[in-house]
């Protein structure tokens, strides 16, 4: 059951008020029934001394009866009962029986006590009149100072007690009503502390409901006015920072609503928790949130991508195709909730305009082709002809722009061949060390007229690899190309070897080398080291870039290794079975 402040304080001040009256009482009875016994006993010690020469005068003459008569007549008149005792302990006078009928009383304590001199006093339950008694008990002298006797005077309890219950109900009127008194002062204390509590927590209600206007007034000038003064400022804060973040908040959901690329995000159990409008559209559904994707967007590519994200827990991009579009989409792992948040940009455009380009230096390509080898047949055919000093000059220029061009435009070819996504080899047995003997005998003449040594180590029982010899052959011409190009003396070793489950090509120059800064880029298309030295060299800045896409096209590896005059080295390893 809730407990409330109010039934807390005022349940306390009750429980105190109660324990306190209840241990006032007892006290106050008990000194009460104290004080009236003492004052008793006083009353009858100081009778007791008045009438004591009396009785002794008596019982020294022997005047018994006499003792007897004084007592029966004394005794009802003032209440009180008088008894005369002998020192063997013998009745010889009582206000309320006969003497003879009663027992010996030596060994009653106070008689005891008397008998020696003192004053003897007893509270005890009388068995001859069958009540709670007070007795007090005075010696008598006889003429010589002996003990001649003991006057016992007692007293009836029950009176003292009736005129104690007199006091008791007086008392306790009294203590009822401070009690009633106490207790409405109680509940009205703790009504007083309670409500501003009470109010406090129903405004705390209130904003935890929104409603953020919410104020406390109390007239209280204390801690709970402080507390009270402290709640209405965190409700101004709150609602100004609640209206700060709804701000921030619409206008990140307009800015995401209103960005062309689609975005998703997900929960760490694949539920969509977040989409904008554009993504909508695109997957042309209206309700996506609290749905599972895999419901909503059945595309193969885009499940590999999250999961692939979320095995690994890293961010991943890939090209995605659906609905004739193709979207570059990002997935970005968040650490916290182990959520996703998928960025679907469409580049259909980009790629539009990619096929444009490719189609376009494939379609010149093709036409320059024809023209040049055409001119190329004329020159062949003025060379073979009588001429001039000054012609035969203008011939070989001719023949060296040509050959040049012709480069180039094969070079154009050979790359949007291999660039073009459906590039496919045309996979046959390759006897690397037989290709390579083949393609260097090509080189002959370059070799011979530049004095350079060419020397091709194969290890023994080399396997042959699947591979496209077409694009091998193109590959090795290229390599071998530049570094009989790039070299003026010295050695080119080429050496094949088993490397894992492959064969690892080396084709190692003492060539110019390259600078450590351009190495990273000379794959990239038409990247050129010395501008001027490849243009004169007949170079077009592509011989790397096609090397690279046949080494990839056959799932194999190309790194470098080179240092400015000393010379450079690539190495290729393929495997034996793309
Ligand atoms: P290019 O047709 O100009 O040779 P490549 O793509 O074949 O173009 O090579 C790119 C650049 O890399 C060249 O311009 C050249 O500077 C450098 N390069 C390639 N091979 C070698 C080599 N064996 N020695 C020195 N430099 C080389």
């Amino acid at each position: 059951m809730k407990r409330s402040i109010f039934l807390k304080i005022a349940g306390g001040y009750a429980a105190v008020i109660l324990i306190l009256v209840f241990l006032i009482l007892i006290f106050s009875f008990r000194t009460l029934k104290d004080f009236y016994i003492e004052t008793s006993a006083n009353n009858l010690k100081n009778l007791g001394l008045v009438l004591s020469p009396e009785v002794s005068r008596l019982l020294n003459n022997g005047r018994t009866n006499e003792l007897d008569g004084l007592a029966k007549s004394v005794g009802p008149k003032i209440n009180i009962r008088i008894t005369v005792i002998d020192p063997d302990g013998r009745v010889l006078a009582d206000s309320e029986k006969s003497p003879e009928t009663m027992e010996n009383h030596s060994t009653r304590p106070e008689i005891f006590d008397a008998m020696r001199g003192k004053i003897g006093e007893s509270i005890r339950f009388s068995t001859t009149v069958e009540q709670d008694m007070l007795y007090i008990a005075i010696p008598l002298t006889d003429e010589n100072a002996g003990t001649a006797g003991v006057l016992r005077l007692s007293l009836f309890l029950k009176d003292i007690n009736s005129l104690i219950t007199n006091l008791k109900t007086k008392v306790l009127q009294i203590a009822f009503i401070i009690t009633a008194f106490f207790m409405l002062m109680a509940l009205l204390l703790s009504r007083t502390l309670s409500k501003p509590i009470r109010d406090l927590a129903s405004a705390a209600r209130n904003v935890a409901q929104g409603n953020f206007g919410m104020k406390i007034f109390t007239k209280n000038r204390d801690e709970l006015k402080e507390l009270a003064d402290s709640f209405n400022y965190m409700t101004t804060q709150i609602k100004k920072y609640f209206e700060e973040l709804s701000r921030q908040k619409e206008e990140v959901d307009t800015i995401i609503s209103s960005i062309q690329e689609g975005l998703l995000l997900l929960d760490s159990q694949g539920k969509i928790i977040f989409c904008n409008d554009s993504i909508k559209g695109l997957l042309k559904v209206d309700n996506l949130t609290e749905k599972p994707y895999w419901q909503i967007i059945r595309i193969p590519e885009l499940n590999e991508l999250i999961k692939s994200v979320r095995a690994e827990k890293k961010n991943f991009t890939n090209k995605i195709e659906f609905d004739e579009k193709t979207f570059l989409c990002s997935a970005t792992f968040l650490n916290p909730g182990e959520r996703i948040v998928i960025v679907f940009n469409n580049i259909t455009g980009i790629k539009h305009l990619e096929r444009i380009k490719k189609d376009l230096v494939i379609n010149v390509s093709h036409e320059l082709k024809t023209p040049l080898t055409a001119i190329k047949g004329f020159i062949e055919t003025l060379e073979g002809e009588n001429l001039g000093s000054n012609s035969r000059h203008y011939v070989d220029t001719i023949k060296t722009h040509v050959d040049r061009l012709i480069n180039i435009v094969q070079d154009l070819l050979a790359i949007s061949e291999l660039e073009d996504r459906g590039a496919r080899l045309e996979l046959v047995n390759v006897n690397l060390k037989s290709l390579l003997e083949n393609t260097l005998k090509i080189f002959d003449q370059k070799v011979n007229e530049k004095g350079l040594r060419v020397t091709l180590i194969a290890e023994n029982n080399l396997p042959e690899i699947k591979g496209d010899s077409y694009r091998l052959e193109q590959m090795l011409i290229n390599l071998i190309d530049n570094a009989i190009k790039y070299s003026e003396k010295g050695e080119i070793r080429i050496s094949l070897q088993h490397h894992g489950k492959g064969v690892e090509i080396e084709i190692r120059d003492t060539g110019i080398g390259i600078p450590r800064e351009h190495i990273p880029l000379i794959f990239e298309r038409f990247y050129v080291v010395d501008k001027s030295r490849s243009r004169k060299l007949g170079g077009t800045g592509l011989g790397l870039s096609i090397v690279k896409h046949i080494v990839l096209l056959h799932n194999g590896e190309i790194n470098v290794e080179s240092a400015p005059g000393v010379g450079t080295k690539f190495t290729i390893t393929l495997p034996l079975n793309p």
